[in-house]
């Protein structure tokens, strides 16, 4: 039977199930890399959110260090959301899985609440 797995999954597979330990040093230094904000944010030194490279590709530094502290192969549906709206947070428990359709709901709410998440 031929399954179809989209790359970036198939990138996590590989790694979870063949490179954890390299993967959760990268991680470590992820987040040794960063400042904690008054919000208990652990936030990249860096204007845009922060990617990794790692075995060949690369992802969003915050949706890497979701997928290897939780032991998730994320799928393209599949978003890694911040609890604090900070998208330069890399704080695995400010980060959590949702829907495309979450993450929307998050804009209009911050869009309806009058904050300018251009500047998030
Ligand atoms: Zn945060």
């Amino acid at each position: 039977m031929i399954r179809f797995v989209d790359p970036s999954t198939a990138w996590y597979e590989d790694i979870l199930a063949n490179h954890a330990e390299a993967a959760q040093a990268l991680v470590d230094d992820v987040l040794a890399d960063t400042e904690r904000d008054g919000n208990g944010c652990l936030v990249t030194a860096t204007v845009e959110p922060r990617k990794v490279r790692f075995r060949g590709s690369q992802d969003r530094a915050y949706r890497f260090v979701h997928c290897v502290t939780e032991g998730l192969a994320a799928t393209p549906h599949q978003v890694v959301r911040h609890r604090c709206h900070n998208r330069r947070c890399v704080n695995p428990e400010h980060l959590v899985i949702g829907t495309r359709a979450d993450n929307l709901r998050d804009e209009w709410d911050r869009q309806a609440n009058g904050v300018d998440f251009n500047l998030l």
